[in-house]
């Protein structure tokens, strides 16, 4: 049976996480069936409660670093399974390499079993603490090895490589997308990432934690926008990397500043020390997305950690924070 007889079956490892369950309900609205294989280290299956009486959609508790089954035909593979901040890999070194290397090794062997579309959510990490700015798809990247962030950055590095081996010798058909900093509700209250962490002590009144002098740059994206980036991706016959992000960068004091503007908070902000290797700029180059995809952000800033800041508020109003 050919994908135009029924419907089209989506497989998203890491369903069940921030941006897997954002990408979860986006594929649903398509018309597809979505499997979700998660083993929840840092998924959460509050993300997906509202889905799992759906026919249309399948939760499987499963660690992809293990041999993957799913049953019937499979169109295309998600590959969004990882830890995927700096204090989560910091304490998950080992889960983070092995979801990287040898889950991408599994998600790449069932697209090849299945005759499967295949994406690898890759990072601007690739990039490590960059001296190329803004960051290109071209620019091969300054990153540690050694250093605590490294088994982020190489697993992803390796996931890359594994990728292009599968379509180069196995002729699969896969994408890359290096994500950016990306923002929005269901983020981890206590992930550690700016965002969850500015808001969170924001809304409490909380000092507010700048890690070094707050000099250092990023550049933030809502997660509606990467996501629709990603689907066209999927869509596309294009099988190099594109990064997918909002160019518009600031640095982290001024952030902080402005979600404290947002939240209407008291906060004092203060300083703590600078995590290792954190990198210095980060700002997506985003001319291959544009030309490629047709693809550009369009949610503003403001309105993005609006929307944040009231999911962060609901968790609190119900006790849940
Ligand atoms: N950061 C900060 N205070 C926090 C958390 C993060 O100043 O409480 C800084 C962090 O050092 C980095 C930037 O915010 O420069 C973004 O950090 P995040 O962990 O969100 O992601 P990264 O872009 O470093 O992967």
């Amino acid at each position: 049976m050919n994908t135009s007889e029924r419907r089209p079956v989506t497989v998203i490892t890491g369903g069940s996480g921030f941006l897997g369950s954002h990408l979860t309900e986006k594929m649903l609205g398509l018309g597809h069936k979505v499997v979700v294989l998660d083993n929840l280290v840092t998924g959460n299956l509050d993300n997906i409660a509202h889905l799992r009486s759906r026919t249309d959609f399948e939760f499987i508790h499963h660690d992809v670093s293990q041999y993957i089954d799913v049953t019937g035909p499979v169109d295309f593979i998600f590959h969004f399974a990882s830890p995927a901040s700096p204090i989560d890999y910091l304490e998950l070194p080992i889960q983070t390499l092995k979801v990287g290397a040898l889950g991408t090794h599994r998600a790449l062997g069932l697209a090849r079993a299945k005759g499967a579309k295949f994406l690898l959510a890759s990072t601007s990490e690739c990039y490590g603490d960059p001296l190329e700015h803004p960051q290109k798809e071209t620019y091969w990247g300054n990153v540690n090895p050694i250093g605590p962030r490294g088994v982020y950055d190489e697993a992803k590095r390796f996931a890359e490589a594994m990728t292009m081996a599968y379509h180069r010798y196995h002729k699969l058909d896969t994408k890359i997308v290096r994500i950016f900093n990306t923002y929005g509700p269901r983020m981890r209250p206590f992930d550690g990432r700016v965002v969850p962490a500015f808001i969170c002590q924001a809304l409490k009144n909380e000092p507010m934690t700048v890690f070094g002098d707050g000099k250092q740059t990023r550049s933030f994206c809502y997660c509606s926008d990467l996501l629709e980036g990603i689907v066209r991706l999927m869509m596309s016959d294009f099988h190099e990397p594109v990064n997918i992000g909002n160019p518009s960068e600031m640095t982290v004091l001024d952030f902080a500043v402005k979600i404290r503007e947002l939240c209407g908070s008291k906060s004092e902000i203060i300083h703590k020390p600078l995590p290792v290797d954190d990198p210095k700029i980060r700002q997506p180059d985003i001319t291959r997305a544009k030309e490629i995809l047709g693809w550009k952000p369009v949610m503003n800033l403001d309105e993005g950690l609006k929307l944040t800041i009231a999911y962060f508020r609901s968790l609190i109003t119900s006790g849940k924070l």
